[in-house]
C-alpha cells in the first residue's frame, strides 16, 4: 500500500480523506492556503506545506506548488480532493510524469469525460442513451436555431466545459435563442475561460438520478446503486436520497445494468459517477464525474462501504474486494449540503463561528471541518458540513434527519439548516413526488416556511 499521499484539498472533503487514510495506515500531507492554516485536516494531518495565498489559482490551482510540495515532502501519491485539480487531466498526466500516483482515472478519460460535447460523443459510443441535441459544439445561434426547431422547444444552451450549474440557459421559443446565447456563452467564457455551447432538448421536470460506479485496474466493474440529486437549487445540488423514492423498480434495473455494462467498455478504473435526467419514463446520460462526489456518502451508508478506501487501493492496483452479488443495499440514506449561505438569498455568509454543536446519535454521520471559533474563509465553496442519516427505511430516514437537524448548532454565520427542516417537514417531499424545479417552485410559492428548530 502507499506509505504516504499528498492531499491537494480543504475542507470536509480532505479532511473525509485524510481519515480513510489513516485507517489503511498510510501518512498524510496536507497541501493548503494561507487561508487554511488553522483548518482541521491542517490539524490532523501528519505533515502540512503552505503551497500559497488565499485564491484558489495561486494556491490549490497551482499545479506546480502541488507537485512542489509533494516532492519535499517525499509522497508516494496525491489524492486530488473533489473540488479544484480533481478533474484536471493535465494535472493527473503531470503527477504520473512526476513518478507519483494520481488516485483517480486515467488522464484520458478525464479528458474526454470533462469536455461535455465529447462526454457526449462517447457516452453513445458505449451504449448511454444521451438527450437529443448537438453532435458538437454550436458555431452560431442560427446554428442552434437550426437544432432547436428540429429537436422542439424548449431546449437547453449548455456550456462545453460546464460545471456547478454554470453557462446553462433554458430557451422557451425562437425569439429568445439568441438572447440566451449571449447570457450562456458569455457566463461559460467567464467562469470556464471556454464559451463553447451545445443544445440539448430541455427535459421538463425531470429527477436526476446517478448511479455511483466502482471500476479497477483489472477490467472489474461494479455499481453501488444510484442517488436522487433532484432537490436542487440553480441547477446545484442541496439534499441527496438513497435509495430514490420516483424510480419504478424495472427502470433502476435497467440503468444500473447499463451503467455497468457502459464502464466496462470504456474500461474505467476509479471511482465515478455517471448522472443521468429522469423525465417521462426515461433516462438520459448528461454527464460524469471522474471524481469521488460531495454525496457519495449516503452511498456508504446503505452499502457499508469506504468509497475513498476503495478508491485508493484501485489506485494502488488492488483488485476490487467485491462482487456485484457481494454488495448489499441496506436501508435509506439523505445528505443535507449545510452551506455558509443565507437559506433564503443563498449569498455566502463566512465568518467566524461562535459555537458549533453536531448532531449525535444512532445512524447520523456529519462530515464537517467546523469547530467552535473557527473562521469560514470567504475564498472558497461554502459547504461547511454535510449531515448523512441512515434510517431503515424512508419514513425513519426523514424522521431521523429531522430529529438531527433540530440537534445541530452552527452559531455565528448563517447556514442551509433552517431551508431542510423545512423541506424535510414538507409534506410532498414526503410523498417522494418531486423533481429538480420542485425546490425553487416551493419557494416561489412560499410553501416552505424556515425556522431556526
Ligand atoms: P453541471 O455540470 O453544470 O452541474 P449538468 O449537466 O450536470 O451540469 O446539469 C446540472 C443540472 O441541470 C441537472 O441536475 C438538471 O437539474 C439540469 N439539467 C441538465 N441537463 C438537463 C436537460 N437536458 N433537461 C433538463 N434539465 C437538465
Amino acid at each position: 500500500m502507499f506509505s504516504k499521499i499528498l492531499i491537494a484539498g480543504r475542507g470536509e472533503s480532505a479532511l473525509r480523506i485524510l481519515r480513510s487514510c489513516q485507517e489503511l495506515g498510510i501518512a498524510t500531507v496536507a497541501a493548503h492556503s494561507e487561508a487554511d492554516d488553522h483548518a482541521m485536516h491542517v490539524r490532523l494531518a501528519d505533515e502540512s506545506v503552505c503551497i500559497g495565498p488565499a485564491p484558489a489559482r495561486q494556491s490549490y490551482l497551482d499545479q506546480a506548488a502541488v507537485i512542489g510540495a509533494a516532492m519535499i515532502t517525499d509522497v508516494d501519491a496525491i489524492h486530488p480532493g473533489i473540488g479544484f485539480l480533481s478533474e484536471n487531466a493535465e494535472f493527473a498526466d503531470k503527477v504520473r510524469e512526476h513518478g507519483l500516483a494520481f488516485i483517480g482515472p486515467s488522464a484520458e478519460h478525464i479528458r474526454t469525460m470533462g469536455d461535455k460535447i465529447a462526454a457526449r460523443t462517447l457516452a453513445k459510443e458505449i451504449g448511454l442513451p444521451v438527450v437529443p441535441g448537438s453532435a458538437g459544439a454550436l458555431s452560431s445561434p442560427e446554428e442552434a436555431r437550426e437544432l432547436a426547431k428540429e429537436c422542439g422547444y424548449p431546449v437547453l444552451l449548455k456550456a462545453a466545459a460546464g460545471g456547478g450549474g454554470r453557462g446553462m440557459q433554458v430557451v422557451e421559443s425562437a425569439d429568445e435563442l439568441e438572447r440566451c446565447w449571449i447570457l450562456a456563452s458569455g457566463e461559460a467564457e467567464g467562469a470556464f475561460n471556454d464559451g463553447r455551447l451545445y443544445l440539448e432538448k430541455f427535459i421538463r421536470d425531470p429527477r436526476h438520478i446517478e448511479v455511483q460506479i466502482l471500476g479497477d485496474t483489472k477490467g472489474a466493474v461494479i455499481h453501488l446503486g444510484e442517488r436522487d440529486c433532484s432537490i436542487q437549487r440553480r441547477n446545484q445540488k442541496l439534499l441527496e436520497e438513497t435509495p430514490s423514492a420516483g424510480l419504478p423498480p424495472e427502470v433502476r434495473e435497467r440503468l444500473l445494468t447499463l451503467s455497468v455494462e457502459a464502464m466496462q467498455n470504456m474500461g474505467y478504473d476509479s471511482a465515478g459517477t455517471l448522472e443521468f435526467v429522469y423525465g417521462d419514463g426515461k433516462f438520459y446520460f448528461i454527464e460524469m464525474n471522474t471524481r469521488i462526489q460531495v454525496e457519495h456518502t449516503i452511498t456508504e451508508a446503505i452499502t457499508g462501504l469506504d468509497l475513498v478506501r476503495e478508491q485508493i487501493k484501485i489506485a494502488y492496483g488492488e483488485p476490487l474486494a467485491l462482487t456485484q452479488d457481494q454488495v448489499s443495499f441496506t436501508g435509506h440514506a439523505i445528505e443535507c449540503r449545510v452551506n455558509a449561505e443565507d437559506p433564503e438569498t443563498f449569498m455566502p455568509s463566512p465568518g467566524y463561528v461562535r459555537s458549533y454543536h453536531p448532531a449525535g446519535g444512532a445512524g447520523v454521520r456529519i462530515d464537517s471541518a467546523l469547530y467552535s471559533g473557527y473562521s469560514v474563509p470567504i475564498h472558497y465553496d461554502s459547504l461547511v458540513a454535510k449531515l448523512i442519516v441512515w434510517g431503515q427505511d424512508r419514513d425513519h430516514a426523514i424522521a431521523r434527519t429531522i430529529r438531527a437537524l433540530d440537534e445541530t448548532v452552527v452559531d455565528g454565520i448563517e447556514t442551509t439548516l433552517p431551508l431542510f427542516r423545512a423541506i424535510l417537514k414538507d409534506a410532498e417531499f414526503s410523498s417522494g413526488q418531486y423533481d429538480t424545479g420542485w425546490l425553487e417552485r416551493s419557494r416561489k410559492a412560499g410553501r416552505l416556511v424556515l425556522s431556526e428548530g
